[in-house]
């Protein structure tokens, strides 16, 4: 459960990114941010990561205050939290499975689970056949799904997405969405940050839009209407 208390982020006195932003996630859902440029979403998601500090209001992660959890525990509450950026992020000198493989090491997982761990979701990433290809091998979808087996492989609670399609051409948009769907259905929590209105249509899931850092609508099976 994730809960978003009355969040407020005051840049500066013309720069409001959130004001009095509240509403609740269930461990299960598959939610969307949405907005235009400017709205707010990244803001949400890098004070949900602990990368920034709300002015005012709280944010839990269970029923942790993440903003009052000690620095050196962070890194616990992070490992809970896979994230996939628009930008992939993968690691140039190392494979796809090194890639994921990495995630795994720097949380001190065994050798043996690794081994174990990486084919399975390199598998239910429909990337097994090009497990030792490296980044500048693989297509912008390839690279996505490697980000996404990485985000996942450690068994998070939830999976961030922030704008994980805004490189892919429309073919592979649609196999991100459908591979983090995958994942929902699977039992983890998605939260999808994105502008992309034909995403959303299609997706017909829980919907929160942010307007000039304003909760503005929450709708269950929502659409983009911006
Ligand atoms: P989105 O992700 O929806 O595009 P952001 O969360 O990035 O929106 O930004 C929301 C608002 O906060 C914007 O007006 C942006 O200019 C402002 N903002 C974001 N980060 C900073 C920052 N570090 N310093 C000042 N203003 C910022």
């Amino acid at each position: 459960m994730i809960y978003f208390d009355k969040v407020s982020k005051v840049y500066s006195p013309t720069s409001i990114a959130l004001e009095d932003v509240s509403f609740t996630i269930a461990p299960n859902e598959f939610i969307s941010i949405v907005g235009q440029s400017g709205a707010g979403k990244s803001t949400l998601l890098k004070l949900l990561l602990v990368e920034d500090w709300p002015t005012s209001g709280k944010v839990f992660f269970e029923s942790n205050d993440v903003h009052a959890i000690p620095k050196e525990d962070l890194p616990l509450i992070r490992r809970r939290m896979g994230v996939v950026f628009q930008d992939y992020r993968l690691l140039p000198q190392k494979t796809a499975y090194e890639n994921v493989a990495f995630a795994l090491e720097a949380g001190g997982k065994e050798d043996d689970d690794i081994k174990h761990d990486v084919p399975q979701v390199l598998e239910l990433v429909g990337l097994m056949d090009k497990a030792w290809h490296f980044p500048h091998e693989l297509s912008g979808g390839e690279k996505q799904r490697v980000a996404i087996a990485r985000a996942i492989v450690s068994r998070p609670d939830v999976v961030i997405a922030d704008e994980p399609t805004g490189n892919l051409d429309p073919l592979n948009t649609l196999e991100i969405i459908r591979l983090l769907e995958k994942v929902n259905d699977l039992g983890t929590m998605v939260i999808l940050a994105t502008h992309d209105k034909e995403i959303i249509n299609s997706l017909k899931r829980r919907v929160v839009t942010l307007e000039k850092g304003r909760l503005v609508r929450d709708e269950q099976r929502g659409r983009y209407v911006l």
